[in-house]
Parts: C-alpha cells; structure tokens; sequence
C-alpha cells in the first residue's frame, strides 16, 4: 500500500473530545473517527486490525467446533417479552417504534435470538451439543460513554453461544471455551487476569470475565501474585494485601483493569422462560442447558493501544499490526527512489504486507508518522544505506543494517 494514497492522513493534534489514550492515539494515527460520542467508523488502518483480531478469534473458535453464521441487528420487541428482558434491560437498549406503531429494538446481545432458533430447529438430543458463534455490531445505551473506542454506544462484538443437554455438558464446554479465550488473549499479545464474577438472576454459577491490566481501565479486580485466583470487585469480600483465599500462598493485589471478555454458564433459565426444549433418549421433553459467551473487538483495538503505546505513538504487537513492515523512503530529490520501489515490489512478491511511505515530505516528518502509526518494523532506504535496508524494530532503539535477504530471514523468523 503506497502511503500516498492512505487515508486518512495522520493529525498533529488530538481531538479534544478525547480523554483516553487509546482515543487520542487511534485518531491521531488514523485508524478511527469519531461521528459522535461512542460511535466510531474503523478507518482502513483499524478495520485492518479488528480484522486480524476477528481473524485470530475465529480460528481459535473454529478449533473448539464453533459455526459462524450472522444473525439480524432488528429485533422484534415479542422476542425480548419472552425472556422479561424488555422491560428488564430497557435501560441499555435502543427501542423504537416502526411507520405502524410496532415496537423493535437494536441488538445489545442475541441470547433470545439464538434460543428462538434452537427452538425451531433442534428436536432431539441427536441434535446437541451445538455451538454457535457471529461478529456484528452491538448497541447499546451507554449511560456514559468514555474511554474512546474501549466504550462504544455502537461496538463490534463477538458473541459465542453453546446449548448442550444437561448442566454437566454445558458446564463442560463453558469450561473449554474459557481456555480458547485465555489463548486467544494471549495470542493478541495480552496479560490476562481471568476474574469470577455473579451470575446475576441468571444462573448460580459465576460467570468469568477476561481482563486486561491497564492503569487507565474502568474495573478494579483483585487477584492472586501466584496462583489463577481472581473476583471482580462486586463480589471479592476482602481487601488488598489479604492472603489468597486459593493457594494461600499467594497476595493479593488491587489492579485497574479492561473487560475484554466475559463468559457466561447460564443453565435453563433461557429454555425455562423461552419454552426450549429438546427430546431425551426416552422421548421425554428436557430443557436445553445454555451458555452465551462474548468478546469485544472493537474494545481489544482500543485495550491494545492502552497497553503498548510511548510518547510517540502506537506499539503493534506483530500478529495485529494494520501492515508487517512500514517501508520509508529517505531518498528524497536527490535520487531517484528505484530502490525503495524495487523492495517494494520484492517484499510484495515474498507475501509481506509493506505500507510504504512513497511521499515527498521531510525525513522528520515521515519518521515521526512512522512512530505514530506503529508498526513493528521500520525499513529504512536512502542515499546511506547503499545497498542495505537500514531496520529498527517499533519498541527499540537500535538500528541494523541488513541485506534483503537477511531481512527476509528476520521477518520470516
Ligand atoms: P461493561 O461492564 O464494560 O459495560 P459488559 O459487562 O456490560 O461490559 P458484556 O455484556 O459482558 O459487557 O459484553 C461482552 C464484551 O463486549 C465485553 O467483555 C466487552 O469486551 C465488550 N463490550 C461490552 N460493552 C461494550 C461497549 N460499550 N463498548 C465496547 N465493547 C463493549
Ligand atoms: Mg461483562
């Protein structure tokens, strides 16, 4: 991608709108735009990286026999009276009325859309266990939206959704899908804290949520120095310093923290309300176990930011940068950029993604863009590097003089 054409530019100043780093960052550099307050287009930069993140979720999903089908944002009010949810959850949901007085809602989630379809099309046990999972957009009424893209009014989630027909089997799963989580966060680059949550009205059991350390983030956990314990701060009873109720061993420690996920065993209480059954072995008519589980990757773009960034812009973390390498031509007037073309084009042919800045501007300025956007390696071509590219990796400080091939091998490796 010739960086000529890229859009859009990068801005000097932050929007003053923003109060988050991730928020000043993303604008800066390009990857977002705020249309109003928690509503944001994914310009090509972003959209590149929610898109390897969606990627990466997908396989690991694909890998514990997930399906991905894609469900409607348009929800009829009937199905949300089914579960009580309507008047329930009134406060987060955008509800509106259609040319004829009909009541509908904007997707916040889609338990009782998918349970409408287990309904229609699972009979028997045969039919079990079925996992299911879609990326779309969600809406919902955020009483104050903040923290950039990491809290959207309008956000890109991925919802996972499993029926099975008892709690054992459920339960079973739900605990599966919780290590695919913690793998896809730690292929995303993250440190993740796993933390129990309440159920809430919905099951007895806790639910997990998958947070990310961040000074800046809006949830305080606390969890064990050495063990995997972990609460959230509704349901933890101590206080920092306490011995780990786990292992005992261990400390514990108040942290500020990003949701990036949330899991959740939720039992019958779905099949009850909703009328989901399915046929036993004996023809006897059972309620199917249910489990919904989500994460939002329009919030791991923004959780990204947060956790790898300098004074001078973004640090991608490899596996999600918008580009593999960012070619820069330092050639200026002086020369004719032929080098810098034909290691384009060669870094094309051997599969590596090049944004390539080809623009006629100071080496300063394309420098400090190069920072800005921050992709993990720099390549450097001008009158002094000969017939070598001069590398520097995003998060160090070093430069190496290297000949293509010996670059092919470094990226490759
Ligand atoms: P929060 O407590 O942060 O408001 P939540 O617990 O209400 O989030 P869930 O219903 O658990 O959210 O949604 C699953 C995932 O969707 C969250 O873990 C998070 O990654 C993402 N998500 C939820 N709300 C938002 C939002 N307003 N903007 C962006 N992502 C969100
Ligand atoms: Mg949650």
């Amino acid at each position: 991608m010739f960086q000529s054409q890229l859009f859009p530019k990068t801005q000097k100043i932050p929007p003053k709108s923003a109060d988050s780093i991730n928020h000043k960052l993303l604008v800066r550099a390009g990857f977002i735009d705020q249309l109003m307050t928690g509503s944001f287009t994914l310009l090509p930069l972003g959209f590149r990286v929610v898109t390897k993140i969606n990627n990466l979720i997908r396989e690991e999903l694909d890998a514990i026999g997930g399906q991905e089908m894609l469900m409607p944002l348009l929800h009829p009010k009937s199905i949300w009276n089914e579960s009580g949810r309507w008047e329930k959850a009134k406060e987060v949901m955008f509800q509106f009325k259609d040319n004829h007085g009909k009541e509908y809602a904007l997707s916040f989630t889609h338990e009782e859309v998918v349970m409408d379809l287990i309904r229609k099309h699972i009979k028997s046990y045969k039919d079990l266990p079925l996992s299911v999972y879609h990326f779309s957009t969600k809406f919902r009424n955020e009483k104050r939206a903040r923290s950039g893209i990491i809290r959207g009014r309008e956000f890109m989630m991925n919802d996972l959704y499993s029926a099975h027909v008892s709690e054992e089997d459920m339960l079973n799963y739900y605990f599966k899908v919780v290590e695919a989580y913690k793998k896809i966060f730690k292929r995303l680059g993250f440190v993740i804290k796993v933390t129990e949550a309440s159920g809430g009205v919905f099951t007895q059991n806790n639910t997990h949520e998958f947070q990310v350390l961040s000074e800046n983030g809006e949830d305080t956990i606390f969890y064990c120095d050495k063990c995997d314990w972990g609460q959230n701060k509704e349901i933890f009873a101590g206080s920092a310093g306490d011995s780990c109720p786990k292992c005992k061993k261990g400390e514990v420690i108040k942290a500020n923290s990003i949701e990036v996920g949330n899991t959740f065993p939720l039992g019958t209480w779905y099949a009850d309300r909703m009328k989901v059954f399915y046929a036993d072995e004996r023809g006897m008519k059972k309620p199917v176990s249910f489990a919904s589980y989500g994460i939002g990757s329009t919030r791991v773009l923004g959780a990204l930011v947060e956790v790898s960034h300098d004074d001078k812009g973004i640090i991608w973390f490899p596996q999600v940068s918008p580009f593999d390498v960012h070619l820069i031509d330092l050639s200026g007037d002086s020369m004719d950029d032929k080098r810098a073309n034909e290691i384009y084009s060669r870094l094309f042919d051997d599969g590596i993604d090049v944004l390539y800045d080809d623009r006629q501007l100071s080496a300063g300025e394309k420098l400090a863009d190069a920072d800005l956007i921050g992709i993990p390696f720099r390549l450097v071509v001008s009158l002094q590097t000969g017939d070598k590219i001069e590398v520097k990796k995003r998060n160090e400080d070093e430069t190496q003089l290297l000949s293509y091939d010996e670059l092919l091998k470094m990226l490759s490796g």
